[in-house]
C-alpha cells in the first residue's frame, strides 16, 4: 500500500451525484462510510457536489469535512470530461489522497475519465476492501477467482459498490463552501444530445444503488409476468431486474440486465424469479447479501447459490407472496 499523504493520513474526497438537486442515497450512504472510516483528528473529509441544490439538500450529511459546491446551473448535467477537470483541479489543490465515487451509472462513466485526468490508481468492482483497506479484491472469471488489487499510484479512485448503510448521526454537519475554482472549460460543455439522453434515461432508475432487487428471468413467460415483479417490488421498496434472456425477449429495457453484459449489484436482498442461475448471471451477483430463488426446476443451478429456494411456478408463487407481505408490510 502506498503511504496514505506525506503524513501517513488520508484525505478523503467523496464525489456526491445530485439528481434534481436532491444527493442521491448512494453517495449520502458513502459519505456516512468515509465518516465512519476517517481517523478522527487525522484523516480529512471532504464532498464535490455540481449543480444547483434544493434548499436544506446536504442536511441528510453528518460529520465534520467541507463540501464543495459547484452551484453553477450547467454543471448540473455537465458530461464527465468537465466533471472530472474540476475534481482533479480540486484533488490536487486539497492534496486529495483517495477519491471515492458511488458505483451508479454516471459515477461508472465519471471513474475512468477521472483517473486519466489525475493519472489514479482506480479500484472498481472490488467485493471486499475497497476504500476501507488496503487491497482490494475484485472477481474474475464470472466470479470463479479473486484477484487482490493494490493500488500504485500515490492517489486511489475508488468505484465503489453499494456497501450496508451505516447509522452516522451527530449533530455536526460538514460546511458547505462555494467551488472557487475556476478551470477553463470550453467545448466539451456541448454535450452530444444521444449521449445526453442516454444519461438521462439511466438517472431515471440504477439498479446498481437498489437494497432490494426482484429479478426475473425467462421463467416470467412474457411482459405480464413482471407485472407481478413490480407490485413485489413496490411493497418491498425495491427495484426490479432481469436476466439477459429476458431482455433479449424484450421484456425488460438492457439497463435493468444483471450479469456480465449488464450491470453488477449489491443489494441486501436479491430475489430471482424464473432465472436458471447461469455463471453469466451471477456473475452480477457476488455481493449480494442474501440470495431467494423461485424455480419450477428443483434442479436448476440458482438453487445453488441462494439463500432459500422455492420450489414452484413463479405464476402461482408470486401471487400468493405479494398477498401475504401486503398483509404483513406496512403500505409504502
Ligand atoms: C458472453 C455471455 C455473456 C452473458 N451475459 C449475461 C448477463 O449479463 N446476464 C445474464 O443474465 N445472462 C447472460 N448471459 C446468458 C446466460 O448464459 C444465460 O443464458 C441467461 O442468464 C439465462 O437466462 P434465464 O435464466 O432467464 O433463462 P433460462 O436459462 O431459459 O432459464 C429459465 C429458468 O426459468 C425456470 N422456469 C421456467 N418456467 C418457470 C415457471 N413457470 N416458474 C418457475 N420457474 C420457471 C426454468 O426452470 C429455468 O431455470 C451471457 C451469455 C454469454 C455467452
Amino acid at each position: 500500500m502506498q503511504e496514505r499523504g506525506g503524513n501517513g493520513m488520508a484525505a478523503y474526497l467523496v464525489f456526491l451525484e445530485q439528481r434534481d438537486g436532491i444527493l442521491a442515497e448512494a453517495s449520502v450512504n458513502l459519505w456516512h462510510r468515509v465518516q465512519h472510516h476517517a481517523v478522527p483528528g487525522a484523516d480529512r473529509v471532504s464532498g464535490f457536489v455540481a449543480g444547483p441544490l434544493r434548499p436544506g439538500a446536504l442536511e441528510p450529511l453528518f460529520g465534520a469535512g467541507v463540501v464543495h459546491h459547484a452551484a453553477e446551473e450547467r454543471l448540473a448535467r455537465s458530461s464527465e470530461t468537465t466533471l472530472s477537470r474540476l475534481l482533479a483541479a480540486l484533488a490536487a489543490r486539497e492534496a486529495i489522497t483517495d477519491i471515492v465515487i458511488a458505483s451508479t451509472s454516471a459515477g461508472k462513466r465519471l471513474a475512468p475519465c477521472l483517473a486519466q485526468a489525475t493519472g489514479a490508481s482506480l479500484l472498481s468492482g472490488c467485493v471486499a476492501g475497497g476504500f476501507q483497506e488496503p487491497v482490494c479484491r475484485r472477481p474474475i472469471h464470472c466470479g470463479s477467482i479473486l484477484v487482490a488489487c493494490v493500488p500504485e499510484a500515490p492517489v486511489r479512485i475508488y468505484l465503489q459498490d453499494r456497501l450496508p448503510q451505516v447509522l452516522f448521526t451527530g449533530t455536526e454537519h460538514p460546511r458547505s463552501v462555494a467551488f472557487d475554482i475556476v478551470p477553463h472549460l470550453d467545448a466539451d460543455e456541448k454535450m452530444n444530445p444521444a449521449v445526453r439522453s442516454i444519461t438521462e434515461i439511466s438517472r431515471q432508475r440504477d439498479i446498481s444503488e437498489a437494497g432490494i432487487i426482484v429479478a426475473g428471468g425467462r421463467g416470467m413467460g412474457g411482459p405480464e409476468g413482471f407485472l407481478l415483479l413490480e407490485k413485489l417490488a413496490a411493497l418491498l421498496g425495491g427495484s426490479v431486474g432481469a436476466s439477459r434472456s429476458a431482455v433479449d425477449e424484450g421484456w425488460r429495457p438492457h439497463g435493468d440486465q444483471i450479469g456480465q453484459t449488464g450491470k453488477s449489484v449489491s443489494p441486501d436482498l436479491y430475489i430471482a424469479a424464473g432465472i436458471s442461475g447461469a455463471l453469466q448471471h451471477l456473475a452480477g451477483l457476488s455481493a449480494a447479501r442474501t440470495i431467494v430463488a423461485i424455480n419450477a426446476d428443483p434442479d436448476a443451478p440458482v438453487f445453488g447459490v441462494a439463500d432459500y429456494g422455492i420450489v414452484g411456478d413463479v405464476l402461482a408463487v408470486l401471487p400468493r407472496l405479494i398477498d401475504v407481505l401486503g398483509d404483513v408490510l406496512p403500505k409504502k
